[in-house]
């Protein structure tokens, strides 16, 4: 069998430090890559005999691809694996979630299901030595943009439209789909609006999450320590320490604030982004409980999760499959549903509040609003740029008619003969009507002057 010469080549290194660093998914794929061997074959033939398993069988379904990087078990399967393969002089353990993972009380990291690629950073890899290399920060499920370039993480592939692609699949190169090979990267991408709360709170989250990786993180105390003195100060500095009013603003009933105050409980990772973004606390400094940022804290409005909360506290919300609703939004995004256009329809088809849906699919919901508006702009564009060209034809038609019956040319009889040719005046057109009539007149003008 060929993988039974080991070692394996290594391939060249990329950042292995900070928040760009290469993600352990990444890097035993160009592995794989850089020996001619297909990720399915060193999976099933190398990783899973040694975990003792049945290759052929856990090849396609044994290992948790999208737990690769989430640090400690899954992961340290891959990292002996390829500590055995390759006498790999790097700590790979620095390529997974590792760390935040072993911050004493911290909840569980949510790692994505699907792979999440930046275009332009794949673009600034070609510019490097190794090439194109997935980002680890891409793999958590609730970053959905780019720190460095504040644009949308990307999920399809743009040429054959495939996708959204599992973290590891049979014939797998960073920056090239795994369907049909194509480069992935592309320059032309737009920045998130931050005008729109929900493109601030996407960037809020992406760079607190860069933060974290960039800075080292050891020797911080238990999280319920920290969590629960960043709460008690914000109660004295914010809320003249009255339990209710910070009830009220972080949107949870009092007996869930009373165990965070106790200690009793952990903060999900998103409830210390929301209280981040909502405090501008930066997420590290509420992870050391240093609560001298407090003083420093000011009220933003709070992010979309939070808002549905503060509008509706005490309605009771349906259970729902929150599988079937990501379905639902995965179709609307694919374009399977041209005539939803709007966060409010997606939530109507679905038969919920929209406030509802964004609490229930926080992440999800942003970014497809997002990309709705995106598409709302570009239809909006079109339709300028149609009632454009039908101007450029029509009005020098309706200025000569005017002119031959000797009616004076002014913006109300121009209108009047365009409404007649079943084109109705627009007011944010109007300076671009007056252009084209002056422009006809003149050409007229020049016309009789030469005869
Ligand atoms: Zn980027
Ligand atoms: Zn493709």
């Amino acid at each position: 069998m060929v993988m039974n010469r080991a070692p394996l080549l290594f391939p060249p290194a990329v950042l292995q430090s900070g928040a760009q660093r290469e993600g352990l998914n990444s890097l035993f794929k160009r592995l794989c890559g850089f020996n001619y061997l297909s990720v399915n074959a060193v999976l099933g033939q190398l990783v899973m005999p040694i975990t003792g398993g049945d290759g052929r069988r856990l090849t396609r379904m044994g290992y948790p691809g999208e737990l690769i990087n989430r640090g400690m078990e899954p992961s340290s399967r891959i990292i002996s694996a390829i500590a055995r393969l390759t006498a790999c002089p790097l700590n790979l353990e620095a390529l997974t979630f590792g760390e935040l993972a072993g911050i004493p009380g911290s909840s569980a990291i949510g790692m994505a299901m699907y792979r999440k690629w930046c275009p332009r950073c794949f673009e600034d890899d070609l510019a490097t030595e190794a090439g194109a290399y997935e980002r680890l920060i891409w793999s958590l499920s609730s970053v959905e943009t780019c720190h460095t370039h504040e644009c949308l993480l990307v999920n399809k592939c743009r040429h054959c439209g495939k996708g959204p692609f599992r973290m590891l699949l049979g014939r797998d190169l960073p920056g090239f789909c795994p369907a049909c090979q194509a480069w992935l990267g592309d320059e032309s991408v737009d920045r998130v609006s931050k005008q729109d709360p929900n493109g601030r709170f996407l960037i809020w989250v992406a760079s607190s999450y860069a933060t974290l990786l960039n800075d080292p993180l050891d020797d911080l105390p238990d999280v319920r320590e920290s969590f629960s003195r960043i709460l008690y100060a914000l109660l004295d500095h914010r809320f003249e320490g009255v339990q209710v009013h910070l009830a009220n603003a972080l949107q949870r009933n009092r007996s869930v604030i009373n165990t965070w105050l106790h200690k009793r409980a952990s903060p999900s990772w998103m409830v210390l982004m929301e209280l981040s973004y909502m405090f501008q606390l930066p997420v590290e400094e509420i992870l050391r409980g240093n609560i001298d940022c407090v003083e420093f804290s000011s009220e933003q409005v709070p992010p979309p999760t939070t808002l549905v909360r503060l509008s509706n506290p005490r309605k009771k919300p349906k259970k729902r499959d929150p599988d079937e609703l990501s379905r639902f939004l995965l179709r609307v995004e694919n374009g399977e549903l041209p005539g939803v256009t709007t966060m409010r329809e997606v939530a109507v088809r679905l038969g919920l509040d929209p406030r509802e849906l964004s609490r229930l699919l926080p992440v999800e919901s942003a970014r497809l609003s997002q990309i709705l508006k995106g598409r709302r702009q570009a239809a909006g564009q079109l339709k300028r740029q149609e009632y454009r060209a039908s101007l450029q034809r029509h009005v020098p038609m309706v200025v000569r008619r005017l002119l031959d019956d000797g009616i004076t040319v002014h913006r109300r009889s121009v209108d009047q003969a365009l409404a007649k040719s079943g084109i109705k005046s627009r007011r944010s057109e109007a300076r671009y009507v007056k252009e084209l009539v002056s422009e006809a007149m003149s050409f007229f003008d020049s016309l009789e002057a030469s005869s």
